[in-house]
């Protein structure tokens, strides 16, 4: 089994005293047993990289530089101290019309810039509803990763939408079945040794209370929390499960 990750996605939320909640956090979980990341606005990177906790950014634009307003690439978030970047969050999508291929050309992006990148896929209500989850995440996945992906620069996160900060979560059978569907595309795609290595990380309401029974299914390698990672006694919780 890989060892797992649990990352945490501030999104829109955190402000210059948030590094008391990291310093809450690692004097409560000084050894964990997982890797851990997180993630606040890009305005909190350079303040909070270069400490205990490792620091990623939730976005970046695919260029090194240029003229693009209000962007930030890829090397700019490894300046600031970041090591990782959360890339195609179904937000992102919805939000901001990112695709498959402009996710694609940020994963390239981060790679360059030595970032791991955590891609995101995962399917709708509707597309739930139409039995049509393993179709979207696989086209997201095929379409979202570019050649070259390692065990050490991707992690796929997978976010089913409906699941996002609504508190209601798949089955443990549900997340198994997409887990090992991720796990057999990757493997056919990069082979055996990289596929099984890429660390597969599920995420969606995952809370203290539901992150251990999460954690026990085959091809979880981790998870990426929203609103459970603002806290260090919620997301302390979650890096105690794993
Ligand atoms: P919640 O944990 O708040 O449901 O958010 C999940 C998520 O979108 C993480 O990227």
């Amino acid at each position: 089994p890989n060892r797992k990750l649990v990352a945490g996605n501030w999104k829109m939320n955190g402000l210059a005293a948030s590094a008391a909640m990291l310093e809450e956090l690692v004097a409560a979980h000084p050894t964990p047993a997982c890797d851990i990341l997180i993630c606040p606005p890009a305005t909190l990177i350079a303040a909070l990289a270069g400490g205990a906790v490792p620091i990623g950014g939730q976005d970046c634009h695919w260029a090194v530089s240029g003229a693009h307003t209000g962007d930030i690439s890829a090397e700019m978030l490894a300046d600031a101290g970041a090591t990782a970047v959360i890339l195609g969050h179904s937000e992102r999508r919805a939000d901001h019309g990112e695709t498959d291929v402009t996710v694609a050309k940020k994963t390239h992006a981060a790679w360059r810039a030595g970032l791991l990148a955590i891609v995101c896929v995962g399917e709708t209500e509707a597309q739930r509803d139409a039995n049509e989850t393993l179709d979207v995440v696989g086209r997201q996945l095929g379409a979202s990763v570019p050649d070259g992906a390692t065990a050490a620069n991707l992690a796929i996160a997978y976010e089913p939408v409906w699941a996002i900060g609504t508190g209601r979560t798949p089955s443990l059978e549900e997340i198994a079945q997409v887990h090992d569907f991720l796990r057999a595309e990757l493997v056919k795609r990069f082979g055996k040794e990289t596929g099984s290595g890429i660390r597969l990380l599920y995420g969606g309401s995952v809370k203290p209370g539901n992150a251990a029974e999460i954690f026990t299914v085959g091809n979880v390698d981790g998870a990426l929390v929203g609103g459970a990672s603002l806290t260090a006694k919620d997301f302390g919780g979650i890096i105690a499960a794993a």
